[in-house]
């Protein structure tokens, strides 16, 4: 589903992606671990076809990821990204945030937008939210909508970045949830995460970055019980 070749970016003369190598098969849940400045946004956003970047190459369900615009376009189509921060719109409901681009990109009809709220409410466990407003929402229903939004574009593979890092610890749970229940349903998924505990769990691979490289990576079973690189080791230590 996803192919990324000697990916290497710099921030003009610093280097932030030094040469990633990393292949995600079709239902893979592949957590990406590291340090603050390891590279993993910027790596999640190479994919997105957010970020131009020098070397390397990447293919993401059969687009090849550079500058042209057509080339965007259809990936945008194929990959759904969430963020820490879930920017819905405020003066729009849920179902109108979650309608818009499926509306303007794919011209749906009135009627297929109502069956696709439905479907992708319920999937996130908030069916009886499509007609409240953003503010009427706590911050974890808030990120839920924004995951609902992103499966609105009916994407092949999901990109999350910390999706839970803004939100207290009573609402990180349900939003761990809703990533695990698509991972059962087998979305491909690549997913940034500080949660350690849910990496290991629901990820059936992780991969720890480390100065802009693919530093180690394994099963998840294997890389939090037998980590083998000192640097992996120095980071998962604390956290468990
Ligand atoms: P965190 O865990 O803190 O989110 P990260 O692994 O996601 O870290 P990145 O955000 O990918 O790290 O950043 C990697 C490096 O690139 C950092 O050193 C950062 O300062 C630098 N960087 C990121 N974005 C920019 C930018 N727009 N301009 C210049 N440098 C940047
Ligand atoms: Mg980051």
């Amino acid at each position: 589903a996803l192919r990324i070749e000697n990916l290497r970016k710099s921030y003009g003369a610093v280097p932030v992606l030094r040469g990633v190598d990393l292949a995600v098969a079709s239902g893979d849940v592949v957590a990406v671990i590291g340090r603050s400045g390891s590279g993993k946004s910027t790596m999640l956003r190479c994919i997105n076809g957010l970020e131009p970047f020098q070397d390397g190459a990447i293919e993401v369900a059969g687009h090849k990821v550079d500058r042209s615009s057509a080339n965007l376009r259809a990936l945008r189509r194929e990959v759904g990204m969430v963020f820490q921060s879930y920017n819905l719109f405020p003066h729009l409901n849920v179902a109108e945030n979650i309608t818009l681009a499926p509306r303007v990109v794919k011209g749906i009809g009135r009627e297929d937008c109502i069956a696709l709220v439905r479907e992708v409410l319920g999937r996130v466990g908030l069916a009886d939210k499509a007609g409240a407003y953003p503010e009427e929402l706590s911050g974890g229903q808030q990120q839920r909508v924004a995951i609902a939004r992103s499966l609105a574009m009916k994407p092949k593979v999901m990109l999350f970045d910390e999706v839970t890092s803004a939100l207290d610890p009573e609402l990180t749970g349900e939003v761990l949830k809703t990533i695990a229940e698509l991972a059962e349903a087998g979305m491909t998924m690549v997913l940034v995460t500080h949660e350690m505990g849910f990496a290991r769990r629901v990820a059936t691979r992780t991969v720890f970055m480390h100065e802009g490289r693919v530093w180690e990576e394994g099963s998840s079973e294997e890389i939090f019980s037998n980590p083998r690189t000192p640097e992996l080791q120095g980071f998962i230590a604390p956290n468990l």
